[in-house]
């Protein structure tokens, strides 16, 4: 019994302390979308008609996406309905880390498979062609609509 207790809290722990690795190229530390004319970057930010549902990490357009945990790519996610937002509507559904989460506004190069920690997901998409002047990030947003923020 001892045992089992030492395993189930050695499993807690782990899963206590994951972190999301590195998520693009040129922002080492998952540096934060703060404020912009578009809005804040953090969970639970106001936006018009709801609140921001995920946690905003600062990438450039063009920049490389890297996988952030050793993960599986579940599916490709649509982002939008307006066809005006053509341009960035692209995204993945993952689990890794022990979670399960998306990543919007990227230019997958796979849609299906695995991809290792610090390896390429994919491209990030021209964010500034749809919201000019906007600091441009992935949306990390968990797929139980949960806090992402605890992860980074
Ligand atoms: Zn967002």
């Amino acid at each position: 019994m001892r045992r089992v207790a030492i395993v189930v809290l050695a499993l807690l722990c782990v899963t206590d302390g994951v972190q999301f690795g590195q998520l693009c190229s040129g922002n080492a530390r998952n540096r934060r979308r703060t404020s912009d004319s578009w809005g804040a970057g953090h969970f639970g930010a106001p936006r018009v008609t709801r609140t921001h549902r995920g946690l905003d990490i600062v990438c450039a357009d063009g920049a490389t996406v890297y996988a952030p945990f050793d993960v599986t790519i579940n599916r490709k996610v649509i982002v939008y309905i307006d066809p005006t937002k053509a341009a960035i509507n692209n995204g993945l559904k993952l689990t890794g880390g022990g979670l399960c989460f998306k990543l919007f506004y990227i230019q997958p190069d796979k849609t299906s498979g695995t991809v290792k920690k610090g390896n390429r997901l994919g491209t990030m998409l021209p964010m500034q062609q749809v919201y000019p002047g906007i600091t441009s990030h992935v949306h990390v947003q968990m797929c139980d609509n949960s806090d992402p923020t605890p992860y980074f």
